[in-house]
């Protein structure tokens, strides 16, 4: 089994005949859980989305797991160890146990399987009493524990967080994010978060990956981004970025 679960070899995005990411090499550690930080327009969120395998890159490839993924052809196998969960909770009209389940019938697990796992994700993100509630009609950070219960339920290797936390209320924010280290401290899933908040990202990550103009600037151990030089404006953002309020 290779260390590096994904690696991204020369990629670019391109829209309107403008670069939106150009990376030469950026690879993600088995088991490591990275902060992916940068400007706003920067290319985070497109970087979630060719890393996650939801969008092609314009050129470029990625080596997922050892396997080298061509553009528009993503052996379904690949796609299934890999969940995402965005700032806006994307539910369906139907209960939260049906919203967290979806995916295990559409892999054809038992009923038994399906109950037993949606359960356990309910429970560990503190959402059971709502199982047969509308998704619809939740609050945010309800919302949002129902797109992480549902992230989860597939036992994925690699898990995409884009601003999960940005719409929530700080208290909301606080409970949440202790509940996702527990649960991320009991597995082993790779998984990239992209947030505008240092507190969070010291608290969940163990390496930041640092992303300007569409170009990574750095990826650094999160223990040691205080020590790291920066210079002209990207230093003023780290600056800002690392400075209390
Ligand atoms: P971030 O998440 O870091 O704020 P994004 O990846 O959302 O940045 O966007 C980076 C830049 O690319 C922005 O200027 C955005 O407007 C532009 N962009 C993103 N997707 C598209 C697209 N599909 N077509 C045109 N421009 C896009
Ligand atoms: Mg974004």
């Amino acid at each position: 089994m290779v260390n590096e679960i994904i690696k991204l070899n020369c990629i670019s995005y391109e829209r309107n005949n403008k670069k939106i990411i150009a990376i030469d090499n950026l690879s993600f550690d088995r088991g490591a859980i990275y902060g992916l930080i940068g400007p706003n327009g920067a290319g985070k969120s497109t970087l979630i989305k060719v890393a996650s395998l939801l969008d092609s890159p314009t050129t470029g490839e990625i080596n997922f797991d050892g396997q080298i993924i061509t553009n528009n052809k993503i052996p379904l196998e690949l796609r299934r160890k890999i969940s995402v969960v965005f700032q806006q909770p994307l539910m369906l009209s139907d209960s939260v146990y049906n919203n967290i389940s979806v995916s295990l019938k559409l892999r054809g697990y038992s009923r038994f399987e399906i109950r037993h796992k949606t359960e356990y994700w309910m429970e560990q993100f503190g959402i059971s009493h709502l199982s047969n509630r509308n998704a619809k009609n939740l609050s945010g950070g309800e919302a949002q524990r129902v797109s992480l219960a549902r992230a989860f339920v597939t036992d994925p290797e690699i898990l995409f967080l884009d601003e999960p936390f940005s719409a929530l209320d700080l208290p909301t924010k606080r409970v949440l994010i202790k509940d996702i280290e527990k649960v991320l401290s009991t597995t082993n899933i790779t998984t990239i978060l992209v947030s505008h908040d240092y507190n969070e990202i010291k608290y969940l990550c163990n390496k930041v990956v640092l992303l300007v103009d569409g170009k990574i600037n750095s990826v650094t151990d999160i223990q040691n981004l205080k020590y790291q030089q920066f210079t002209g404006e990207v230093a003023d953002f780290m600056n800002e970025w690392m400075s209390p309020l």
